[in-house]
């Protein structure tokens, strides 16, 4: 059974770092992903850096799907950051909210919710059809847009809450508006237990959610890497794994790492799941080896 499989990157911080991203976007192209998101760091603050793997991606023939976060910025700003992404040939969106730094004060002209975020993203796509029309006289606007703007506009959705609510109830409401808003896929915030995926996707179901909702899976090659993945997502330390990764040497921990991702998606693939996201913190081989274990690696794809 085929499964739409797709990576999450994010910049280097370092020109260095950049070097192991061309190796890594180098293997990935060999796999053939629906897409690779890359993330964006809050308040716009590397926008270029997103840029560059992006194009990257472009440039080896792999669909990107860019990360765009709005907190702290007003109109004027978000739309001068869209026009840049779309203007480099993104088609493919991420909308976020961002977290708020701590020192944020409360300006009445910023975009406060990804679903205006998402708004936001389909009406510069939009503004941009004047001056395609230049190129194709003689089409309607309609014609133009179905032709010119294919513009996918995904959303996070948090299957045990975001820590800002606290309930499942309002993480609903919240994949509702931005669904409302125009977004076409949700992406999911890492979690441990299949459960937690099912439960919410049913309650998303009866509360009138339809798009797709992939969920994110996190590869736990190290006791640090999952210390961190719970700390940065607010989930609870799964505390059995975590006691079999202390100590482990890397290669055992890495082998532990990905069968706890292979059993996971394994129990969701049972249920008939829309696609698997995989976040690799720029290590093409766990992410390999999961794909490989779930039958999912083209033929001539060799992980090194
Ligand atoms: P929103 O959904 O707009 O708001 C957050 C919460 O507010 C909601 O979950 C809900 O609890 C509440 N809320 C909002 N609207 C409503 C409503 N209408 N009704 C009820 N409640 C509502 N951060 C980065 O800085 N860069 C990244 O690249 C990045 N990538 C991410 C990728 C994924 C797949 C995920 C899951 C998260 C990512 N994040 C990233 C983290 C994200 O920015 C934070 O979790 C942020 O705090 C919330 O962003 P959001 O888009 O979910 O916000």
């Amino acid at each position: 059974m085929t499964l739409p499989y797709s990576f999450e990157l994010f910049p280097p911080r370092t020109p260095n770092g950049f070097d192991r991203i061309d190796r890594t976007v180098e293997m990935f192209a060999k796999l053939d992903p629906a897409f690779v998101s890359v993330t964006f760091g809050a308040g716009g603050s590397d926008s270029r850096h997103s840029l560059g793997v992006l194009q990257r991606l472009l440039d080896a023939g792999v669909p990107p799907m860019a990360h765009l976060t709005c907190v702290g910025l007003d109109v004027e700003q978000a739309s001068r950051l869209v026009r840049s992404f779309l203007d480099a040939g993104i088609t493919r969106f991420l909308a976020l909210r961002g977290d708020l730094p701590h020192d944020a004060g409360d300006r009445v002209t910023d975009l406060r919710s990804a679903a205006e975020l998402v708004q936001l993203i389909d009406r510069v796509d939009t503004e941009r059809e004047p001056y395609q029309s230049l190129l194709l006289p003689g089409l309607r606007r309609s014609e133009i847009r179905d032709r010119q703007s294919k513009t996918e506009i995904s959303v996070a959705a948090f299957p045990n809450g975001h820590p800002g609510a606290g309930v499942h109830r309002s993480d609903v409401a919240a994949l509702l508006a931005k669904q409302s808003a125009g977004a076409t896929m949700a992406i999911t915030q890492l979690f441990f237990d299949p459960f937690d995926y099912l439960e919410f996707v049913d309650l998303a179901r009866a509360k009138g959610v339809t798009i797709p909702i992939v969920p994110g899976i996190v590869i736990p090659t190290s006791l640090r890497r999952l210390e961190r993945s719970a700390e940065l997502s607010g989930e609870r330390l799964p505390t059995e794994l975590a006691r079999r990764l202390d100590g482990a040497s890397d290669d055992d921990a890495r082998r532990i790492g990905v069968d706890t991702a292979v059993a996971l998606i394994d129990e969701l693939r049972d249920h008939d799941v829309p696609g698997i996201h995989l976040y690799t913190f720029n290590d093409h081989r766990p992410a390999f080896d999961v794909l490989d274990h779930i039958g999912l690696t083209s033929v001539g794809a060799s992980p090194a």
